[in-house]
């Protein structure tokens, strides 16, 4: 099922997204955030010396005095370990060390500000700067500088982009470009123990950081606590650890290596500092509490909105979307209404729509054969279609019943064709509802005019005779037998009569068969111009027929054979100029109560019709009278 999703649903559907997302960034924040801190604050932590003493020798003393300012320079960027702020005031965890030796143990250092950690290296190597606040340990440093035992710890990370995905170590970054920053510890690192990859030093962590989260390089290694803090302030929220460098800084205080002395000063400074107040320091700078990484109430508005963009921008496509399925969808139903409406418009069967007794909808084929205009027949009663009131509520109540019933409706019915004429029509009612016949309901209306005259065609055929007209021999003896039923149903009365026309075989012998075909139709003329409509008369043989007379008593019967042979003896016809006239023999049979049948009673007037011609013909006989 091709399913369209509701526009609640969708809405459902967009809240959701936009609540997922925020949680997951703050989860996704603090999750990062908390890896990058708390690691790093127990190894700062955990690894510190435990000597809280401090006891100068003489000679130690002395060369303090001796020097009584010492140059020193710390990395000019190096949050949170060591930096200058905007307004460049030497900060970070380095600096609070520096400041509580100065407070403590008067031994005072002047702040010396450079461009970047290469020039505080070079200044170094010329010997002005006497100190570093925060500096690993190198072979190549080694030669110029003394270092105290190491007081900060971190673990330089590798950081890269977040469509970049799983856990990554050094050697998985060959062929990729790696940042370093210039003349750190980390560079020396790599390009000894991974000579193979490709570095690109720049001059600060922060360019660095940039460089990768534009996308100019693909990683960098820096330190944890560092990149942290410049991701912080800079969002650069497309940035997160892939994994360890393996390279750990080992931050200790670097001293000119011709100065031993101050090596020992400071280490002791550092022994004496205790560890709660190591601990302040290291909290002060490097938050325990997660996450530190929050997205700000901007960055929420600007989700907010891009969020709400997308949702807005996904209601406007499925809009479009749904737009376009209705269209495609109507443009469906409407050739399928076109297809329907034609095969309805160009069916060979007349077919109406009624409700409600009432005229809906009409097709141009029954239009056609009803000869009525849709103009005249739409919202008329369905009676419009009938011959009579009486033929339409004959039909209406039959049909309604028929329908309630759960059956379609048939019949065969004469109806109006135009203002005089009328067919014959099949009618097939069919509901759209069996529950509720008056809802509507389909007529198939076929024009079976021709069928029924064929029909009645061949019912002649079959039951008239095709001289005469009159009913033939087998049609005869159908109809007398139902009437001789009904009479005996009824105790009536019921007269036949048998009629033989007299000499007729002369009259084919002296004018022709022709002539006797004319004389014969002549002859049931004059017999049904004297009968009554429902009186019988069948032609039995050649020249002989027979006449049921329903309801009538002997002596009525008497009375319409002797009106019978009369009119035939004194009336003629003309058969090529010639006029001509016979006359007829009957003979009568009379039955009461059912006494006898048909047959019995064909015999009874045969006999008397057999008298009337023994008594000289143009007579009539009942088969009581004597011979
Ligand atoms: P009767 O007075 O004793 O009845 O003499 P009849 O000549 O009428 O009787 P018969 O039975 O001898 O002759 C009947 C004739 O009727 C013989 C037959 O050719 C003629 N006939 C029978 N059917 C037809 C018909 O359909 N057309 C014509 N033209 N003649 C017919
Ligand atoms: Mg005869
Ligand atoms: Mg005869």
């Amino acid at each position: 099922m091709n399913r369209i999703p509701t526009p609640e649903g969708l809405s459902f559907f967009l809240y959701v997204v936009l609540v997922a997302a925020i949680w997951s960034m703050t989860c996704f924040a603090t999750a990062n955030s908390d890896s990058f801190i708390s690691g790093e604050h127990r190894e700062t932590t955990e690894k510190q010396e435990q000597k809280p003493s401090f006891d100068l020798t003489h000679e130690e003393r002395l060369w303090l005095k001796n020097h009584p300012q010492i140059r020193f320079a710390p990395a000019p960027n190096y949050p949170p370990v060591e930096f200058f702020d905007d307004d460049n005031v030497y900060r970070g965890i380095t600096a609070d060390f520096i400041k509580h030796i100065n407070d403590r143990f008067s031994i005072r250092f002047r702040i010396l500000q450079f461009k970047n950690w290469g020039e505080v290296v070079t200044q170094t190597k010329q010997r002005n700067v006497d100190m570093w606040g925060a500096a690993a340990k190198t072979k190549e440093r080694s030669e110029y500088m003394n270092f105290t035992k190491p007081y900060i710890r971190l673990p330089a990370v590798i950081i890269v982009r977040k469509d970049v995905s799983g856990r990554l170590t050094m050697p998985d970054l060959k062929d990729k470009q790696i940042v370093v920053i210039r003349n750190y510890a980390t560079q020396e690192y790599i390009e000894e123990k991974y000579p193979s990859l490709d570095l690109v030093p720049v001059p600060d962590i922060e360019t660095g950081l940039r460089m990768v989260s534009f996308g100019v390089a693909d990683s960098i290694v820096a330190t944890n606590a560092s990149a942290i803090y410049y991701i912080e302030k800079n969002g650069f929220t497309n940035l997160r650890v892939a994994g360890e460098s393996g390279y750990e800084w080992r931050l200790c205080f670097g001293i000119r290596s011709d100065w031993p002395e101050l090596v020992s000063i400071i280490q002791k400074c550092l022994d004496s500092i205790s560890e709660d107040e190591k601990k302040a320091i290291y909290r002060r700078w490097i938050s325990l509490e997660a996450p530190s990484w929050k997205m700000s109430r901007g960055q929420i508005i600007a989700l907010l909105f891009v969020l709400a963009a997308v949702g807005i921008i996904g209601i406007l496509i499925w809009n479009i979307m749904l737009q376009k399925k209705v269209e495609t969808r109507t443009k469906q139903l409407r050739s399928t209404l076109k297809e329907r409406s034609l095969i309805l418009k160009n069916a060979q069967i007349g077919i109406a729509y009624i409700k409600n007794r009432k005229v809906r909808w009409i097709n141009p084929m029954l239009a056609f054969q009803s000869g009525m205009d849709e103009k005249d027949v739409i919202g008329k009663s369905a009676g419009v279609f009938f011959l009579s009131d009486a033929d339409y509520r004959r039909v209406d109540e039959a049909y309604i019943e028929t329908l309630g019933q759960g059956a379609p409706y048939e019949t065969d019915i004469l109806l109006q064709r135009g203002e005089k004429d009328n067919y014959w029509c099949r009618l097939i009612c069919q509901s759209i509802d069996s529950e509720n016949v008056h809802e509507g309901s389909i007529w198939l209306m076929d024009d079976i005019t021709a069928q029924k005259q064929l029909e009645q065609y061949l019912t002649k055929l079959a039951t008239i005779d095709h001289l005469t007209g009159a009913c033939n021999r087998r049609h005869f003896i159908d109809l007398g037998q139902k009437e001789i039923k009904r009479s005996n149903r009824l105790q009536s009365h019921l007269s036949l009569l048998m009629l033989d026309i007299d000499h007729f075989k002369l009259l084919n012998d002296n004018y022709g068969h022709a002539t006797g075909d004319e004389a014969l139709k002549f002859f049931v003329d004059k017999v049904q111009s004297i009968l009554r409509s429902h009186d019988i008369l069948g032609r039995i043989g050649g020249e002989e027929f027979a006449v049921l007379l329903a309801n009538t008593d002997r002596r009525a019967g008497r009375n319409v054979a002797d009106r019978i042979r009369e009119e035939i003896a004194s009336s003629s016809f003309v058969s090529n100029g010639k006029k001509i006239s016979f006359t007829v023999s009957i003979g009568i049979a009379h039955e009461k109560n059912g006494e006898i049948n048909l047959e019995e009673l064909l015999d009874l007037a045969d006999k008397a019709l057999y008298k009337a011609k023994n008594r000289g013909r143009n007579r009539v006989a009942t088969a009581a009278d004597r011979s």
